[in-house]
This record gives structure tokens, sequence and C-alpha cells, in this order.
């Protein structure tokens, strides 16, 4: 049987220390490409590349088959899992990112938005982050956990789309299977000037103390789990009906 291909990517540079130790532990698994931007792009969510064009430079500086490429997480994995690899991998993994991604992080994350991207061209994916300044090893073996999962399921036709999310504590009490919950920031919007005069804005703020609902990731890593949270690509509602009468309605009325 050939060696399941594993693709590694991140959203905080080729340069960051959970990114080596994501592509370690994925050889244990597999072989390895690791294709990861130049520079740190946090926060860049699902953007793609379309207005300029990408570089793309071997970096056998950190290792063999490892790619720095100057765009975002999103355009890494496109161009690896299209261009670089030799075919399709199996799986890709994402992280590990300094810093929870969890409830509605997950739109705004370049490491989920990396993952996500790899389940759109027709892989598996999980997306690791640990808490704050964490060492990402503490997500180890979690890792261990999830990986031969998805590659099982990959085998038997299946993809999944798996979030992960580790907190500080030395050994986290264990994994939970969670859903997205919901975090909530304080709003900010800090107005400065600049040199000139002209006014220039830092948006974004700190989070706010955690939701607690016990089924929530945010709950879960506040009690000391780890968090797992299963992604569909469908974000659609649940109940269309309820819009097809609301509709239906005002066209009568
Ligand atoms: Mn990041």
């Amino acid at each position: 049987m050939t060696r399941p291909l594993i693709l590694v990517s991140n959203d905080d540079g080729i340069r960051a220390p959970g990114l080596r130790t994501l592509a370690e532990v994925a050889a244990e698994f597999g072989d390895v490409v690791v294709c990861a931007p130049t520079e740190e792009r946090s926060g860049f969510g699902h953007a793609i590349t379309l207005r300029a064009s990408l570089r793309s430079e071997a970096a056998p500086e950190f290792g063999p088959n490892w790619y720095a490429v100057s765009g975002t997480p999103v355009d890494c994995v496109y161009l690896a899992a299209l261009h670089l690899c030799e075919r399709l991998p199996d799986l890709v993994l994402s992280g590990i990112n300094p810093g929870y991604n969890l409830g509605a992080d997950v739109f705004y994350s370049g490491t989920v938005g990396a993952a996500r991207e790899g389940m759109i061209r027709g892989t598996s994916a999980l997306a690791v982050s640990v808490e704050g300044d964490t060492p990402p090893a503490v997500a180890v073996p979690f890792i261990r956990e999830l990986v031969p999962t998805l590659l099982e399921r990959g085998a038997a036709g299946e993809r999944h789309l798996l979030n992960l999310n580790v907190p500080r504590s030395g050994a986290p009490r264990g994994l939970h299977v969670t859903r997205l919950g919901y975090r909530c920031y304080d709003d900010q919007v800090d107005k400065r000037e600049d040199l000139m005069g002209r006014s220039y804005f830092w948006i974004g703020g700190p989070p706010s103390p955690l939701d607690e609902k016990a089924d929530a990731d945010i709950g879960a890593v506040s009690r000391g789990y780890a968090a797992v949270t299963p992604l569909e690509l469908d974000i659609t509602a649940p109940d269309l009906d309820d819009w097809a009468r609301w509709i239906e309605q005002k066209r009568s009325s």
C-alpha cells in the first residue's frame, strides 16, 4: 500500500514553530509536503489571490518538500494540492496555531481557511489551534488520535473537516466532540492620528468571558478539555420551510 500523502500548511508563516511540530507528527503517518505562507497571514480567513501573481520557493533549509508561497493560507493549499504535490493529498493539516479558533473565529481564521480549502479541493482536513502561547506540543496526542481516523475514513471514501482546539493545561483532561459556540469579543474601534494629522484605525478587541454551554467548543476548552468540532461546507440554515412559508405569505398578501 502506498503511504498516505499529507499536506501541511498554516497561517503563521513558514518559520512558525507550530508548523514544524505539525510536520513532524504528520511524518509518522505518511509522506509530507509542507506549503506555507512566506509571511504571517493570520486572520486571512478564506482569502484567495486572484488579481496578483504568486511565487513559490522551495525551502530546503526547513526540510525536503517544504515550500514558501507569497500568498494566503488558501493560496498555499490550492497551489500545493493542484501543483506542488505529485497527486491530490490524502489529508491536509493546518496549524498549529498559537491562539484558539473557536465559534465564529472559524470565519476569520487562516488556520481553518487552509483546512477548509483542503476539503474544497477534495481531501479530508484538520485545523489545529492551542490556547494563547501554549507550546504547540500540547496538541500532539490529540493529532495522533485524529489523523489515523481521518485517513481510514478517507480511504473508505469519506471526507471530513475537523477543527481541534487544545487548552493550556499540562495534560488536557480528554477530547470532547463539540459544536461551534458563540465567542464574544469586546467591540473596539480605536481611532488615532498620524504625524500628518490624518486619522487611522485599529479594529478588534479582546475576547470577553467564554460561553460555558456544555456542548460548545468554547465551554469544553474552558473546562480543560480539548475540543474537536466537525465542520461542514454547507452552512445553509437547517429549516428552509420557514423561509419558504414566509416568502409565500408575503407574495400572497
Ligand atoms: Mn495564526
